[in-house]
């Protein structure tokens, strides 16, 4: 078992390696891969440090080559990396520039890869599916080179995807992660909480599946920790501000634009059910629910009466209602 999962952990690496040097080397990886990163603004560090790369735009090019380095089919297919469909082998990534997921020490877990055409019918980004290596529920995309940061900044930043956490790092913020498009997991949290109790969660500026984030939230609030959130102007993330605005702009806009987390979802709640009374009761007992889910009871008092301001409703109420959440949590 354990050899089997070293022997995964080889033909990752080799596969790492094969797409990096394909975006760097190879005529159609320097033509689509390479400019399309450029024109993202990449730069060649960014590429290097991130270990990038592109999957030829062919059946079976990576599996054949693996195959004739040595690597065996069967772990080539346990990676993912090969699909086999009636005795006949297939890449699964296919022209698409690809995002090596890495450890806390760096070994290459899996892929993410993204279409380079912005069509409707593929999947933008496509990811390795589960194997004995890689664990999505387990992995943050960026943690290998944010866990010094992380600890010095005793901060970390948490995006929604890859070239989030990418260009922060080209900006000069290095304490970021991202989930890469699952929903936050308390084995994620954990990965995090080792090294700073602070969190700060940047949402895209597109609303989109905001209300369903903030479930994943309360699993941060879980494990005693700080949450902050901060979410970017309408139709930019993380990457598209960083990319345009200097990172003296950027290190602003975040001062000023990450809100405490109760304060966060309290207003924003408040302002939803405005004029509908039922939606409000809902609204309360939701936020109420959230701060049951903090260990720590001074900051639950700290928070309820905050709660009790924002949303208008006596911080009494307030009180019993939390009382009933948590007995019924027994
Ligand atoms: P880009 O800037 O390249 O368009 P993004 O990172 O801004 O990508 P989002 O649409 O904001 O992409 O999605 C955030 C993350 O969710 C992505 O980085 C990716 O990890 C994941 N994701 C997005 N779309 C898909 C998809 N169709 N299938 C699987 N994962 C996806
Ligand atoms: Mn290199
Ligand atoms: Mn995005
Ligand atoms: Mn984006």
């Amino acid at each position: 078992q354990a050899n089997e999962r070293e022997s995964l952990y080889l033909v990752s690496e080799f596969a790492k390696e094969y797409f990096h040097t394909t975006l760097l080397k190879t005529e159609e990886g320097k033509a689509i891969g390479l400019s399309y990163f450029k024109e993202r603004g990449f730069t060649e560090e960014t590429v290097e440090k991130f270990q990038l790369g592109y999957s030829p735009d062919s059946w079976d090019a990576f599996t054949s080559h693996a195959i004739k380095k040595g690597y065996k089919l069967e772990f080539l297919e346990k990676t993912g990396l090969t699909i086999v469909k009636e005795e006949k082998q297939f890449d699964r990534f296919k022209g698409r520039v690809m995002f090596p997921i890495r450890s806390m020490s760096g070994r290459t877990l899996g892929f993410g890869g993204r279409i380079l055409r912005n069509d409707k019918k593929a999947a933008k980004y496509l990811n390795s599916p589960e194997s004995d290596i890689y664990h999505k529920s387990k992995v943050l995309y960026g943690i290998y080179h944010a866990k010094q940061s992380i600890a010095k900044e005793d901060n970390c930043y948490l995006v929604e995807g890859y070239t989030d956490v990418i260009q922060f790092h080209q900006s000069g913020i290095k304490n970021v992660v991202s989930s890469s498009g699952t929903a936050l997991t308390s084995e994620q949290i954990r990965l995090i909480n080792r090294l700073s109790k602070n969190i700060t969660v940047l949402f895209d500026g597109d609303a989109a599946g905001l209300r369903a984030s903030l479930r994943g939230v309360d699993l941060i609030l879980e494990q005693g920790m700080n949450v902050k959130i901060c979410t970017f102007p309408e139709g930019e993330d993380p990457d598209s501000f960083a990319k345009n605005n200097s990172l003296e702009e950027l290190t602003l806009y975040l001062e000023e634009n990450a809100q405490d987390f109760i304060n966060f979802k309290a207003s924003l709640l408040a302002a939803e059910a405005k004029n509908d009374p039922i939606k409000k009761a809902e609204t309360i007992r939701d936020m109420v629910v959230s701060i049951a889910k903090i260990p720590d009871v001074i900051k639950q008092e700290v928070y309820l009466k905050e709660c009790s301001r924002i949303m208008d409703i006596s911080e009494e109420v307030l009180f019993n209602t939390l009382a009933q959440i948590l007995q019924k949590d027994k």
